[in-house]
């Protein structure tokens, strides 16, 4: 079946949301998510969104900007982390008016909460900057801009998975959707592309991250000859739950809650006497995998006790409700009478496809852009977060950046018609699955899945080294290979897992070489890229973000471009 709209979006989370509202009622704009609009991932965020509103103390957006800067390790471009911070009040203000129920101080104000690595006067202390609705900010959010879209009339294509980008003379001008329900090929034909696909957490065995986090839209982008910049960066959140990794979010440090080992120590103090357990989360995930590596992690394990006891209980029912209720149910803990068994846990790609402050997909280091081509949100590098993300700063990210993304848009598609395409790429489509389909195999998926997930976890994760990445990525490349014979089972039509499971192995496989590759090729430490043969960071070869070009059937090429440094001049990091 084919479809003509003005703008097609693929993402229902915060970032294409936003951007589907900011392109307003005379345009005519459709969103695909292969999820049902309302589980997007963004309805997972638990803790907050950062603006400095000083509503509970002092704060300023300079502030705001500098922490970004600081925690991102000098890597994110300050052009546009001034423009993030400087816009986030007027965000959290638009956010009240459509209806988001937030948090209020006694007096009725929108109430703060302290996060990692957010401090005021420049360094000093924490400070209260995360607006938030208990530990349901994404959900508060994502339901409200959602029932904003439908009064807007947008149209939702639920269900539907984007296989590729149709590109005709370098333009992007329209995608290929595979109907989950029917197995039905789907042309959708525009004027523009917004890719706000979110993350890829699933690449890593331990994660925080949904079953649909496998990065389609950057492996998607990435084949259609769109640079990844910064794939190397990779967070790690200290507080997942033991084993599982699902999130117990920063809210609760923020909130008062102490990380200890296997004496009851409060480590952090050791390693950030300023801010302790708030430091940013590279930091905080290194000091506890130290901890567990000198022995002190929880009888001899490698996990750490999330302390929340003294928060007492009114603090954890209320503000906390979600997470000690995740701590009940899968770590069998009671949270106000004891601590939660926490270690890292794989939580946010701070690369992505490499784009502009107005969402526009950039090919190379002189700022060319891809015409037609437009991403925000999690699967998007700008770049605000360089090298490490603070909490509660990437709702804002798909925020402003979506919203942008849409105005830019809506600017270039008033100028243009709907430039003409190919007649039969819906059977090129169908002829590439039936290969996929009918393809004799001898590999199993899952097993092809759980090796790349083990091999990065186990050498692509918070601490790397030379050999590690090598070995990573001979192994993934040998899972490469192995992957051409992998078969689909399933012959069926209506929501056939399999292929789609296949589908997104295959994209989940070329990412895990870009980020093994940027890792390679980085020989420095910097933000949560801690190499142990390079443990500092080195600003005279390395302040430069990565960008990583497709090859067929070749790795990926890597080269660099500059930092945007306005207002900040890199110093030491410390906190
Ligand atoms: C547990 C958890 C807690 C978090 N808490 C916070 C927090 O408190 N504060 C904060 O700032 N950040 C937080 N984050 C990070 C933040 O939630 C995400 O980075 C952000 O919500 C991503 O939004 P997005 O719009 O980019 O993508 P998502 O919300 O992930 O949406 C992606 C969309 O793309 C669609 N899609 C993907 N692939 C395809 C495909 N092939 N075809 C069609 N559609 C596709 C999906 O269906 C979905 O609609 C948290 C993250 C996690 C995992």
């Amino acid at each position: 079946m084919k479809h003509h709209y003005d703008v097609i979006i693929i993402g229902a989370g915060l970032a294409g949301l936003r951007a589907a509202i900011e392109l307003g009622e005379e345009t005519k704009v459709a969103v695909i998510s292969k999820v049902f609009a309302t589980r997007s991932h963004s309805g997972a965020a638990q803790g907050g969104i950062g603006a400095a509103l000083g509503n509970e103390e002092e704060d300023s957006w300079e502030w705001h900007m500098f922490d970004t800067v600081k925690g991102s390790d000098y890597l994110g471009d300050q052009d546009s982390i001034e423009i993030m911070t400087q816009d986030a009040p007027r965000t959290i203000y638009e956010l009240e008016h459509i209806g988001v129920p937030f948090n209020r101080t006694a007096e009725g104000k929108i109430a703060q909460r302290a996060f990692g690595g957010h401090t005021s006067g420049f360094g000093k202390a924490a400070v209260k900057r995360a607006c938030f609705a208990a530990d349901r900010t994404g959900r508060v959010i994502l339901d409200t801009l959602w029932e904003k879209s439908l009064q807007r009339g947008i149209r939702f294509f639920d269900e539907f998975h984007i296989l590729s980008l149709i590109v005709q003379d370098h333009q992007c001008c329209g995608v290929t959707a595979y109907e989950i329900a029917t197995g039905e090929i789907h042309v959708f034909h525009c004027k523009a592309v917004l890719l706000a696909t979110g993350g890829a957490g699933k690449i890593f065995k331990t994660t925080s991250n949904a079953l649909a986090s496998t990065g389609d839209g950057m492996a998607v982008a990435y084949r259609a000859g769109a640079p990844l910049e910064d794939m190397e960066f990779v967070q790690f959140h200290p507080t997942g739950i033991y084993k599982l990794g699902i999130l117990i979010s920063e809210a609760a440090r923020g909130e008062g809650g102490i990380l200890r080992n296997n004496e009851g120590e409060r480590f952090m103090e050791r390693y950030a006497p300023t801010i302790k357990d708030l430091a940013p989360r590279d930091m905080v995930s290194r000091c506890i995998l130290e901890e567990i590596r000198a022995g002190r992690g929880i009888d001899g394990k490698d996990y750490v006790h999330l302390d929340l006891t003294h928060l007492g209980q009114e603090v954890n029912d209320s503000k906390l409700a979600e997470i000690t209720g995740f701590a009940r149910t899968y770590a069998g803990v009671e949270p106000n009478k004891e601590p939660i068994p926490v270690q890292p846990t794989c939580h946010y790609m701070m690369g992505g496809i490499a784009s502009n402050a107005d969402g526009q997909v950039v090919l190379d280091s002189q700022g060319s852009t891809f015409a037609g081509l437009y991403t925000a949100g999690e699967c998007a590098c700008v770049s605000v977060h360089g090298a490490n993300r603070l909490g509660c700063n990437s709702l804002l990210d798909t925020l402003v950046f979506g919203r942008r993304s849409g105005k830019e848009i809506r600017k270039f598609i008033h100028s243009i018609g709907l430039p003409p395409i190919a007649e039969d790429v819906a059977q090129q489509e169908k002829e590439k699955l039936q290969i996929l389909m009918d393809r004799p195999g001898d590999e199993n998926y899952g097993a092809v899945l759980a090796e790349m997930q083990a091999v990065m976890m186990d050498k692509v994760s918070v601490f790397r080294t030379q050999a590690s990445l090598k070995e990573a990525l001979e192994k993934i490349r040998e899972l490469q290979q192995r992957f051409t014979r992998v078969s689909v089972g399933d012959r069926g039509n209506c929501f056939n897992r399999e292929l789609l499971d296949v589908l997104e192995l295959d994209n989940m496989l070329d990412l895990a070489e870009v980020i093994a590759a940027g890792a390679l090729f980085r020989e420095e430490s910097r933000g949560a890229h801690f190499r142990e043969d390079f443990p500092t960071r080195d600003d005279n070869k390395f302040l430069v973000h990565t960008l990583a070009g497709y090859r067929p059937e070749k790795e990926p090429q890597i080269f660099t471009k500059p930092v945007t440094i306005t207002r900040f001049q890199p110093q030491e990091r410390k906190y």
